[in-house]
């Protein structure tokens, strides 16, 4: 397989992750016989830089004609006294919207090695814990008007989905079940919203699609208190943009190492822009000591999701588990009695393990 993948490194630690992850990629390439030919190309505070502008058209166009994006992070203190629409982390929004990704699939993993840093307790997550989140992106309560009354006293926002927003969406999470254990858990609020009983009928009718994927459906209030009661009945969490965004960050939070985790935002065909879900850390960065594990794992997510290569994504999150088996670690995962070593050797110590 030959194809194409742009490459935004953006600022902080970006680059430092980008590269190891990239190390992955080549040597996942090498392994299995594929061809993955890498641009460059600048978006964030060193794209606001070089060029004035946080996301310029030339990166938009590369990311356009490429066949998946690797995003590493984007935003600093150097930035920060920039008005919000000039802002590096506007480029993630233009990104999305440019690239027409709708759906964002956020895996919630705890390694079994790395349980303690879960605040949960030892018999709720057991052996691991691996919940994905499909969250709608581009639609909902977030996207439609927000209003302020002339006088200032009241206000309201539109919260509105169609059935192709959501057939959609619901089909992407049943796909990425099929590829799991085959079990959705819809998330909504149908007992009170409108939107919520279309999406209810909406996933339930596209649910006889896959036959073999088991649907069950929650309201969104007892979605947040079973993914901390009892995660591990979950696999694949399906939902809009605004329960989906508070949802994946509680799932975030119970696994309890923010560089331990990936997320891709997707389009119908499967092109998709890959990132860890942490920032740009500039309280790190340049000092060889950012955990790459989130970026390696985000390749994975490409390999798999974009490109279909179920055994290849396999191989690099095998090769994750056999490192965090043995005693490395970078800083932000280290325990008593683990060995910490920078992102380079991190990095390569997944290389020797692949
Ligand atoms: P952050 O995720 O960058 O950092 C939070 C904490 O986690 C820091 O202590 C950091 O050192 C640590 N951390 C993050 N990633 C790590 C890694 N891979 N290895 C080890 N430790 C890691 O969040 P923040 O500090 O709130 O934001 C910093 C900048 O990043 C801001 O400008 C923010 O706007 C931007 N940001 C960008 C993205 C993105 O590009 N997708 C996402 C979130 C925040």
């Amino acid at each position: 397989m030959k194809k194409k993948i742009a490459v935004v490194a953006g600022d902080g630690i970006g680059p430092e992750i980008v590269a190891e992850a990239l190390k992955v990629l080549s040597a996942v390439g090498e392994k299995f016989g594929h061809e993955f030919e890498v641009e460059h190309v600048l978006a964030g505070g060193c794209a606001i830089d070089a060029t004035g502008e946080c996301l310029p058209q030339s990166t938009l166009d590369t990311c356009k004609a490429a066949d998946a994006v690797l995003l590493g992070a984007v935003g600093g203190p150097k930035w920060d006294t920039l008005p919000g629409a000039k802002r590096p982390e506007k480029a993630l929004l233009g990104l999305r919207a440019g690239l027409g990704l709708f759906c964002n699939l956020r895996p919630a993993t705890v390694w079994a090695p790395l349980k303690d840093a879960s605040p949960l307790k030892p018999e709720i997550i057991g052996e691991g814990l691996d919940v994905l989140v499909v969250r709608e992106l581009t639609g909902g309560i977030y996207f439609g008007d927000h209003i302020r009354s002339e006088d200032g006293q009241s206000a309201k926002d539109i919260m509105a989905y169609s059935v192709p927003e959501i057939e959609r969406i619901a089909r992407m999470a049943f796909d990425a079940a099929r590829k799991r254990n085959k079990k959705v858990t819809s998330v909504d609020k149908a007992n009170v919203l409108e939107t919520s009983r279309l999406w209810r009928e909406t996933v339930t009718r596209i649910a006889a699609e896959y036959p073999d994927v088991e649907l069950n459906h929650f309201y969104v209030d007892n979605a947040a208190m079973q993914l901390v009661r009892d995660p591990k009945q979950l696999d694949v969490v399906l939902t809009e943009n605004m329960f989906g965004d508070i949802l994946s960050d509680e799932a975030s939070q119970i696994t309890g190492s923010i560089g331990m985790l990936p997320s891709a935002s997707l389009r119908e065909d499967g092109f998709g822009m890959y990132e860890p879900i942490h920032g740009s850390a500039p309280d790190i960065a340049g000092k060889d000591i950012a955990n790459p594990l989130a970026t390696i794992l985000s390749i994975a997510m490409m390999l798999r999701y974009t490109f279909g290569l179920l055994e290849e994504a396999s191989a690099i999150e095998n090769a994750v588990a056999k490192v965090l088996n043995g005693p490395l670690r970078t800083g932000d995962i280290a325990t008593d009695g683990t060995t910490i070593v920078g992102t380079k050797a991190m990095g390569d110590a997944v290389l020797a393990a692949l």
